[in-house]
């Protein structure tokens, strides 16, 4: 464990087991910091437990720094169940999952990443406080998505700034990958700014829904990497920057909700070689944790959340600047920024 490459001086990487449910769960505490580890759990089919290890690893070091940018008093940190999410739920599981959570006294928080919904989560709530995400309760922030996505679309804006030199998106041509609850609202938010729509996805009502209410032009989900853009968001996958799509994007920025959007933190220079100005997915995309801060908090505030989300906002133009000044990938100078921050919580 210690020598695994995603390690990353993580302080608690935690097993579960329980026979009777089938639960087969880790949850991996990156840092505390800055406050209780938070993170979502995902629920994921994995070929092996190498593969669900270094995927908790490498999600919950993402959910420190996005923690840390966001500037909200929450660590990193993210469950992971071993499991297919349209076939092997119970309640049995997720009473299980509950305990595993409850046993960590607080020291990690969870709420719904991919494959779990907020009924799954009401059924952990029944075993642990330390849940978010809920849409019941006095402080319940319901689904992050549309927080999310108004961060992306404001962070679209700080990045064609950049890109374009001004953030009107009006007549600008943006393809989107993925149009479900995050990349449905960051259409809806672009087709009013006046940007062209191009957008792909696999689910094909997901599509027509979007294109019928904001008249996207819809391309075959392996052809957005070719679309003739100004900008590409993607908010679908993760590791879709990598080497078989690094010269088929013909844009000159990326920025969208996806998490994990370069496949090894290199393609971030590679991006820059190219002229592509790239805003690191966990700056921009989290608009959907300070929601659920909000949330944990106790008491939940728009006037807080739209506080963030602006600073958040600013942080991100901060980071596109030292950037192109001094010549660093993007994805580095947030790093960096960030691990500075996580640091300096650690010692005070
Ligand atoms: P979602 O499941 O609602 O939407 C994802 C969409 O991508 C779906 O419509 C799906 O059909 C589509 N898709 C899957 N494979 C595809 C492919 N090969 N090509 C094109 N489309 C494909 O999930 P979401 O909540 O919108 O999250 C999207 C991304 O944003 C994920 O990477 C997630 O981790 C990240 N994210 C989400 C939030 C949030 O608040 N929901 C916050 C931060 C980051």
């Amino acid at each position: 464990m210690f020598d695994h490459p995603s390690y990353d001086a993580h302080e608690g990487v935690h097993l579960f087991e329980d026979e009777a449910s089938g639960l087969k769960a880790i949850i991996a505490i990156h840092s505390t910091a800055r406050g209780p580890a938070a993170g979502g759990c995902r629920m994921w089919n994995y070929e092996t437990g190498e593969a669900m290890l270094k995927d908790a690893l490498r999600l919950s070091q993402g959910m420190s720094y996005k923690n840390a940018m966001a500037d909200i008093p929450l660590g990193g940190g993210k469950a992971v169940i071993w499991g297919d999410s349209r076939k092997d739920k119970s309640p049995a599981l997720f009473h299980a999952f509950g305990r595993a959570v409850e046993s960590l006294q607080g020291r990690y928080i969870t709420a719904e990443d991919v494959g779990i919904d907020v009924s799954d989560m009401a059924i952990v709530r029944q075993e642990t406080a330390h849940v978010a995400g809920l849409d019941h309760g006095e402080a319940a922030s319901g689904d992050p998505s549309p927080v999310t996505a108004k961060g992306v679309y404001l962070g679209l804006r700080e990045t064609a700034h950049r890109a374009f030199g001004t953030d009107d998106l009006s007549g600008l041509t943006v393809a989107v990958q993925g149009v479900g609850s995050v990349g449905g609202y960051v259409c809806d938010h672009l087709a009013e700014a006046g940007a062209n729509l191009v957008i792909t996805d696999i689910d094909e009502k997901a599509l027509a829904d979007v294109a019928g209410r904001t008249g996207a032009t819809i391309v075959a989900p392996n052809d957005i990497y070719d679309v003739d853009a100004d900008i590409f968001s993607p908010c679908a996958l993760g590791a879709i920057v990598n080497e078989k799509t690094l010269d088929r994007f013909r844009v000159k920025a990326i920025a969208g909700g996806a998490n994990n959007q370069l496949i090894v933190p290199e393609m971030g220079e590679l991006l820059r070689r190219r002229g592509i100005l790239y805003a690191p997915d966990y700056v921009i995309n989290g608009g959907g944790i300070i929601n659920v801060a909000a949330e944990i908090s106790g008491t939940y505030s728009r006037e807080w959340v739209d506080e963030k989300l602006t600073r958040l906002v600013a942080t991100l133009g901060e980071v596109l600047d030292e950037a192109l000044s001094t010549g660093t990938p993007t994805n580095q100078v947030a790093d960096r920024i960030a691990r500075q921050r996580i640091a300096d919580a650690r010692t005070a």
